[in-house]
């Protein structure tokens, strides 16, 4: 059952003169030190990459199967930094206040272990040229072999990272340490990149940026949008927010056009939506649907942002189970590969590939 959680952010706010001042003192302050802080990002990032470094590069958006099986990184201590105002379930969208047309689009990095999957450079590329802001679910095995890739994004003031598993696996049929290690294992992949940009030479004049990237990340997206109660418990334990979508724009099709996947987003958003897409390279027609779509949204009055901003400005609608469109219609997956197995599996989801073997 879904329900909308009060956010504890509008708790205590008095209706005083003095008050009311104050708040928007502190808002304007808050909202030129935000901008302040995406300056010093953009600086860190101009500093550390030319323009030519940081857009699509031929072929990357394919990827190489397979690829390097890498160790999964330890997880030791990550679990003890337990945040107690995490939220309990799946976030589906937000309930913003009346007149706020926000939307955050994201797009989901999934890899297996033992794959290489792409990056979609025409989807960064574009939403960077038209400054929409956008979040992103980095796999871990993903990041760790796009690091490069990984510290763009991080860098950049438009985008923020969640997680979305280490190897892509299911956790419906996960328990004890191997699940743990699955959610967290990710978050340890992203503190040794960031740590890892924070120490190069580019950076050394510009470390204040860093404030802007979180240490860790806050977000999570369960692999195949599948959970238990069990994962979804480990992830609430561990600090994290797992964020599903009210709307997919079923890009992982190759059969799914530009036009539909453009279509689906201008009709289908409203107020609080998350979209679920793909920037691994198999959003098979997203970046082709996105300089539809984006500039008709934005005609209708619609602003994008991060998921941690849309979260910021409402109250988040909170399921207890994880699906798609119905409850109950992620657990197909649980089934996929002929036997519950998804470990091995190399296509992604929630990702329901019609074909074929090589992207
Ligand atoms: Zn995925």
């Amino acid at each position: 059952m879904d329900r909308t959680q009060p956010m504890r952010y509008w708790a205590g706010m008095t209706k005083s003169w003095l008050a009311r001042s104050c708040t928007a003192f502190i808002i304007a302050g808050n909202v030129w030190s935000s901008q302040s802080l995406a300056d010093e990002r953009a600086a860190l990032q101009a500093a550390c990459w030319q323009p030519a470094a940081l857009g699509r590069a031929p072929g990357e958006n394919i990827g190489e199967r397979p690829g390097r099986h890498l160790r999964i990184p330890n997880i030791e201590g990550l679990a003890s930094e337990r945040d107690f105002t995490a939220i309990a379930g799946t976030v589906r969208r937000v309930t913003l206040p009346l007149g706020k047309k926000l939307v955050a689009l994201t797009f989901d990095l999934c890899e297996t272990s033992g794959e290489i999957s792409g990056y979609d450079g025409a989807i960064i590329d574009y939403l960077r040229s038209q400054h929409v802001k956008a979040t992103f679910f980095a796999g871990g095995h993903w990041m760790a072999t796009h690091k490069l890739r990984t510290q763009q994004l991080l860098s950049d003031p438009l985008f923020e990272i969640g997680t979305h598993g280490w190897g892509h696996r299911n956790t419906r049929l996960m328990s004890g340490l191997d699940l743990k290690r699955e959610i967290l294992a990710p978050s340890s992949t992203y503190m040794a990149i960031r740590s890892e940009l924070s120490r190069a030479q580019c950076a050394a004049p510009l470390l204040s940026a860093f404030s802007a990237i979180p240490q860790r990340p806050k977000l999570f997206r369960f692999p195949f949008g599948a959970c238990s109660a069990e994962s979804l418990r480990n992830v609430s334990d561990a600090g994290l927010i797992a964020i599903q979508w009210d709307l997919s724009t079923g890009d992982p099709s190759p059969n799914r056009s530009a036009r539909a996947i453009a279509g689906a987003m201008i009709h289908s958003v409203r107020p609080g939506s998350i979209v679920i897409s793909h920037a691994n390279g198999r959003g098979y027609h997203t970046g082709e649907a996105l300089p539809m779509a984006i500039p008709a949204l934005r005609a209708k009055g619609f602003e994008f942002v991060t998921v941690s901003e849309l979260l910021a400005a409402g109250n988040p609608v909170v399921s207890d189970t994880c699906y798609d469109v119905h409850p109950g219609d992620t657990d197909k997956y649980d089934f996929l590969g002929g036997g519950k197995r998804t470990d091995s599996v190399w296509a992604p989801a929630t990702h329901v590939r019609a074909a074929p073997a090589t992207p």
